[in-house]
């Protein structure tokens, strides 16, 4: 079965075409800038990237410029649409409502949208991708997987907040956690790979990327994650800030003479290794900046891998025990320095990297020596693929 997945944002909109057989990419790409003015990128497997400015006033559009080029008879992939035998959609948020991915409904919608008060950046956008491909493809059966889901097993003793519980049974505050999707497929690769019973392995995985998470995966399961009702919590990421004292909050509301909208805006879009370098969210360009010197950088650095490692320290406590720690997404797969930096704090549990193993970018590879007693590996993330089998498996 040929299936589409859809990663919708608010003025973006990634694709890709996927053989569910072969789990091949057939085709993919994005469209931008959607609802200003438009550019679209689309790259077939076994052909040229085209990349053209093609006017988008909203998402139907965009799904409409996706299914033209699918189709084209120059460089298309599928000589029609009847050929799609499903679409996948990344849904951000699903409360407590889903604890696995789910064909969509009518009533899924309504419960989809019942989730909006808590991600209202990313659920409407993924609400208003659903609604075109419906109106597009009628008939064609649509898949919701969320990034909570693989979470919804924690217990609640990882997932309750230490505030009054009416919060959470009257507005559902609590632990949900992200990046599901991410860490439910890297976990079970890391069991694959080292030839492990997915259903006993203890797995801690650092989804290290311009968002970031980690995540215990006891048993095949989600027990522990860092980030929280909204994904700003654990870790420091590129422009958030995670874990912070909320009475600061008040202190820097005051000191700035700011309201709590600004505050927010500050946590999530000027803090993180951006705010804190005061140079850029990109750790390549952190990078840069402590090669000639900066110290402020190099602090930023320091305390995003600090962060990571206070998180791996707690979770591997949590589960009383680990198999392996896997590295994912931007920095976790192309940061050989991060990877080493984390585990040299794990030599106490037996946790040895192989540096000339490390030296690796980008690349799916087991790099703890052979006697390491925890295995540590890179494995780059797929999330697309995961939303193609479960929505494979739901649409049959
Ligand atoms: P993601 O959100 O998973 O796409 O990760 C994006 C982030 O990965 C970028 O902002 C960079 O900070 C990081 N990244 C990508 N390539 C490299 C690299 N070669 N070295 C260090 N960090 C990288």
């Amino acid at each position: 079965m040929k299936i589409l997945v859809i990663n919708c944002g608010s003025s973006s909109l990634k694709y890709q075409l996927i053989d569910s057989e072969t789990e091949a990419v057939l085709a993919k790409g994005l469209c931008e800038r959607i609802g200003i003015d438009g550019k679209f990128t689309y790259k077939p497997a076994n052909g040229d990237k085209v990349v053209a400015d093609i006017d988008q006033p909203d998402h139907k559009k965009s799904v409409s410029i996706v299914l033209d080029a699918l189709t084209d008879k120059d460089n298309g992939v599928i000589a029609d649409l009847g050929e799609i035998g499903a679409v996948g959609h990344r849904v951000v948020h699903g409360g407590e409502k889903f604890a696995a991915s789910t064909l969509i409904t009518e009533d899924v919608m309504k419960a989809i949208e019942e989730c909006n008060d808590l991600a209202p950046l990313h659920n409407p956008a993924n609400i208003i991708g659903i609604n075109a491909c419906t109106e597009l493809m009628p008939g064609v059966p649509q898949v919701a997987v969320f990034d909570t889901a693989f979470h919804q097993s924690m217990p609640a003793e990882a997932f309750l907040y230490g505030v009054p519980y009416e919060y959470y049974t009257k507005y559902g505050v609590r632990k949900y956690g992200f990046h599901g999707t991410s860490h439910s497929y890297v976990s079970k690769r890391t069991a694959e790979i080292l030839g492990l019973d997915y259903d006993k392995a203890k797995i801690v995985v650092c989804h290290l990327g311009n968002g970031a998470s980690i995540c215990a995966v006891d048993g095949g399961k989600s027990v522990e994650t860092s980030m929280g009702l909204t994904p700003l919590m654990g870790l420091i990421m590129g422009t958030r800030s995670g874990e912070i004292d909320p009475g600061a909050m008040e202190y820097i509301a005051n000191k700035e003479g700011m309201d709590l909208k600004g505050i927010m805006n500050v946590l999530n879009k000027q803090s993180g290794v951006l705010g804190m370098s005061g140079v850029s969210s990109d750790f390549r360009d952190i990078d840069d900046a402590i090669k000639d010197g900066n110290a402020q950088a190099k602090a930023a650095k320091d305390a995003f891998i600090h962060r990571v490692v206070t998180y791996v320290g707690g979770y591997i406590a949590a589960m009383n025990g680990v198999d392996a720690i896997a590295f994912t997404a931007g920095v976790g797969e192309n940061a050989p320095d991060v990877r080493e930096a984390v585990s040299r704090q794990f030599g106490y549990l037996g946790v040895q990297i192989d540096d000339s193993l490390n030296n690796i970018r980008g690349e799916e590879r087991i790099i703890s020596t052979p006697d390491s007693k925890v295995k540590v590996l890179v494995v780059p993330t797929n999330e697309e693929l995961m939303i193609a089998r479960d929505t494979e498996a739901l649409a049959k």
